[in-house]
């Protein structure tokens, strides 16, 4: 390239401002590519824990196991009673902060126990806070989110109790399975109410939220409902007759043979099961293997 006039009046050609100008920027942005793969590690460093595995108990007899799976059995009642409390706005509820009414939301307006109302307030539960008690960790610019968190804590603080062998506190599969499920309610109920305006669906929202907690727990299927005559269909219920060793709670409890490793789980033990309708797996396969004979 021919020198240019203003060549002359610099010291340095002016290709060599544009790549010192250039390097400049590349050192910017270096420096922001730095701050960005820090921030990203960090990220990682927090999420570490992708994917969380169910909790597993194991149990020393096959009599332990019915007592354990006895007591997951009789516990829907509590779960039943928590929920409705929580979507009636009454008992248990009552005892943890009120809701923001300024912040109220379409399922708050249905009278969901004011499900998706925003809270930006942090919430207290017990001597913490209802964040902290749930992610395991407070957020460090502070909460914000539904207050059906408190609905979230409730249940967990219910799974802890009939698990007390499971002593982690930090953000695990309990979690995972409540977060999932309450993302799917408020999607499904939000669309349909937004596209019936309401309806006779209104009626009907605190047994649909109820089913779909209990089925992300404990299974529903149409097995074990009792046939309803008016409406010519059996509406289901909670703990169907075929799990096949799904992730529901009561698979968490298991007892498994020291001679011929064949293991058996906790939905044996429901209500509607007979002890000679155990079925026995073997690890790292779902499928279904002769009885464990060691002991007979
Ligand atoms: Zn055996």
């Amino acid at each position: 390239m021919d020198p240019q006039i203003i060549d002359y009046y610099n010291e340095m050609p002016s290709e060599i401002n544009v790549i010192d100008k250039m390097n400049e920027e590349l050192t910017d942005l270096q420096k922001q590519k730095d701050e960005l793969e820090n921030k990203y590690k960090e990220y990682i460093e927090k999420h570490r824990k992708i994917t969380y595995d169910m909790p597993k108990i194991r149990l020393n007899t096959l009599d332990e196991l019915k007592v354990y799976g006895k007591k997951i059995h009789d516990s829907h009642g509590i779960f039943h009673k928590i929920i409705y409390d929580f979507l009636e706005h009454k008992e248990w509820i009552l005892e943890y902060d009120r809701p923001d009414g300024a912040t109220t939301n379409i399922l708050g307006y249905a009278k969901c126990g004011y499900w998706d109302t925003l809270e930006i307030d942090t919430l207290k539960w017990d001597d913490t806070t209802a964040d902290e008690f749930y992610y395991g960790y407070a957020e460090e610019d502070g909460w914000r989110g539904e207050y059906n968190i408190y609905l979230k804590c409730k249940i967990l603080d219910e799974l802890y109790k009939l698990f007390p062998e499971y002593e982690n506190r930090e953000y695990g599969w309990f979690q995972k399975e409540l977060d999932r499920c309450f993302q799917d309610i408020e999607n499904i109920l939000v669309t349909i109410i937004t596209r019936t305006s309401g309806g006779s669906i209104m009626w009907q929202l605190y047994d649909i939220i109820y089913q779909s907690i209990m089925e992300q727990l404990f299974g529903w299927g149409e097995e074990t409902g009792d046939f309803d005559p008016d409406a010519g269909f059996s509406r289901g219920g909670i703990f169907p007759g075929i799990y096949d060793n799904s992730d529901y709670i009561q698979n968490i409890i298991y007892y498994q043979c020291d001679k011929c490793n064949k293991y058996t789980v906790g939905e044996d033990a429901m209500g509607n099961h007979d002890e000679c309708d155990r079925r026995w797996y073997i690890q790292g396969d779902d499928s279904e293997v002769c009885k464990c004979k060691c002991n007979a």
